[in-house]
């Protein structure tokens, strides 16, 4: 896999000037992420995988696809699950005039208020492209921006055990982890990435991980 800027040290020490990267704690607990659903093929059947464990994650919506499953995203919030904007039409922010930046960012806001009013105003940019123009209307908007440590790029599909692998080898107490239940296209098979958190979740779960909400991961953060 060609490395990612969170693979590095130099580009963590970057990105963590920007966005929620980790949060330092002594315990073990992590919050797995799930990015660009609601998706009909995979969402449904990862929120069953995490009831069936009591597992609470975290959600990047986007717009276009919530608009059309919302009832999926009104079953993931009603299952304890936290929600996050990750734009409208999942384009890179960095190449939009600051007026549609805001617009995509606004009527992402306005479907989430309707299924989620009293959330943690948490924001993803797509594919990780951000700029300080981009920045400033996350700022504007007093949405948090939430990138990750952990990021195994399972939508490469790269196999069950590398995605496995590639997790175990970074996470570590507070870590936030980035995975994709959805994709551009609603068919987009997301399977590697379900087994992946299955099997994580009953391995580092007999490790003493526990898997937390967002909100409840930054509520127990601070080292003791
Ligand atoms: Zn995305």
């Amino acid at each position: 896999m060609s490395p990612t800027l969170i693979d590095t040290k130099l580009g963590r020490d970057y990105l963590g000037r920007h966005f929620l990267l980790s949060v330092p704690t002594n315990r073990k607990a992590v919050t797995l992420t799930f990015d660009d659903g609601p998706n009909p093929r995979n969402t449904p059947s990862l929120l069953k995988l995490l009831d069936r464990k009591r597992i609470t994650a975290h959600f990047f919506l986007v717009g276009r696809h919530l608009a059309r499953h919302g009832s999926i995203a009104r079953e993931t919030v009603a299952a304890g699950h936290e929600v996050g904007n990750h734009t409208y039409h999942h384009i890179p922010l960095t190449l939009l005039p600051s007026r549609v930046i805001r617009k995509e960012l606004v009527e992402t806001e306005k479907l989430l208020d309707e299924i989620a009013p009293g959330r943690m105003h948490t924001v993803r940019p797509p594919m990780g492209w951000f700029s300080q123009r981009v920045m400033n209307r996350f700022r504007d908007l007093d949405l948090i921006p939430v990138m990750g440590d952990v990021y195994p790029q399972d939508p490469g599909r790269p196999g069950v055990d590398t995605i496995v692998r590639r997790v175990r080898a970074r996470i570590g107490p507070g870590s936030i982890v980035i995975l994709h239940d959805g994709g551009w296209r609603d068919g987009v098979d997301r399977s590697q990435t379900i087994d992946a958190v299955d099997r994580l979740t009953d391995e580092l779960g007999a490790e003493g991980y526990s898997f937390e909400s967002l909100s409840a991961l930054c509520d127990g953060g601070e080292l003791e």
